[in-house]
């Protein structure tokens, strides 16, 4: 069987969520093969295999953490080359993005980014102008290179062996111009990410102010979900810019998004609406984001939410 190359998106000791995902969705066409690059993969070869990975290539230099993307696209391409997979995939990141881009260069193959779902014959949904549009296209150049976002895969558990076999890779010297000399650790809470999380709370701009955002805060914890907010919220400096979901902001796809005091213009909807449940709550019962909605409430935030939380609570 073809292997389907994975690379792994991972923080030196874990995996995030999204490359369970693909490791799931790798095993519809193949065998999953893990790329690892930098060290860690022994502490996460157990979660791998949990979802079925059946090798993990490491390429465990510590150096990959020193030089942006090049060296990691410049490993993928030896081994797309060496091993002759099915496809790449790669998350929906910044990083994967820039990584699939710069593979498509060096082997010529085509590249989808943004897929929400990939066919039997990985014809791939994605999704274009901002959102509007949902479209279905081919690779039809080499091997397909898939981006695909974060939480459009609900990820099972499939034993594996993911078997560690370890890789001779040295970065190049051109694959090595960009180096970074400093990192700042943000303050994280307890909150989940945003990209990764499997419920999304945002409020917008109905929320009032920004003292009220912590009822979309108290809301959130109650369900073990992530914060985000419309653009109307971080221009107006009630919430950080880092929790923008929409078309200048993040993606989200969770299992659940809920959408409190926000109109849903299409800006914001190309952030969110390949959310598996939307949920609203809107006092204008002709608000947009009703048009995208599971579950609509007309209703006032300021009593809706704390009774919300108060049920939740119980
Ligand atoms: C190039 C460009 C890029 C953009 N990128 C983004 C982006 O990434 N993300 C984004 O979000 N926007 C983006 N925008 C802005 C976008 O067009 C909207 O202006 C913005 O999404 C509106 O935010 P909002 O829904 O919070 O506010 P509003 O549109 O003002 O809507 C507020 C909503 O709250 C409801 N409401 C009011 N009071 C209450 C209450 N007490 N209880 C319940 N409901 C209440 C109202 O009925 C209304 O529907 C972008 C715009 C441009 C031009």
């Amino acid at each position: 069987m073809a292997e389907i190359l994975v690379l792994a998106e991972h923080d030196g000791e874990s995996v995030k969520k999204v490359t369970i995902e693909l490791v799931t969705l790798a095993r519809r066409f193949g065998e999953p093969a893990v790329v690892w690059t930098g060290p860690g993969a022994e502490a996460a070869q157990a979660k791998l295999a949990e979802y079925g990975a059946a090798k993990v290539y490491v390429a465990a230099e510590p150096e990959f953490d020193d030089y942006v993307v090049a060296p990691k696209a410049e490993l993928l391409a030896e081994l797309a080359k060496e091993k002759s997979p099915a496809a790449v995939l790669l998350p929906n990141t910044a990083e994967g993005r820039e990584v699939g881009g710069r593979l498509a260069v060096k082997t010529g193959w085509g590249l989808l980014t943004d897929v929400v779902g990939l066919e039997d014959d990985m014809t791939a949904e994605h999704v274009i102008f901002g959102g509007a549009i949902n479209v279905m296209a081919r690779v039809r150049t080499g091997t397909p290179i898939i981006a695909v976002r974060p939480n459009a895969i609900a990820p099972e558990p499939a034993a594996g062996p993911a078997v560690i076999e370890p890789v001779n890779y040295t970065a190049s010297d051109e694959s090595k111009q960009a180096k970074i000399t400093d990192r700042v650790v943000q303050q994280r809470g307890a909150r989940p990410e945003l990209t990764e999380a499997s419920i999304v709370v945002s409020g917008g701009r109905g929320v009032g102010s920004a003292d009220n955002m912590a009822v979309i805060e108290s809301l959130a914890d109650s369900l073990g979900a992530a914060v985000g907010a419309s653009r109307a919220v971080t221009d107006a400096g009630w919430y950080p810019h880092q929790f923008q979901v929409g078309q200048t902001g993040k993606t989200v796809s969770p299992q659940l998004y809920v959408a409190v005091g926000i109109s849903g213009a299409i800006q914001h909807r190309a952030g969110m609406q390949t959310s598996k449940t939307i949920m609203v709550v809107n006092k204008d019962p002709e608000a947009p984001i009703f048009e995208v909605a599971d579950f609509g409430l007309v209703g006032d935030a300021y009593q809706v939410v704390p009774e919300l939380v108060a049920k939740l609570k119980k």
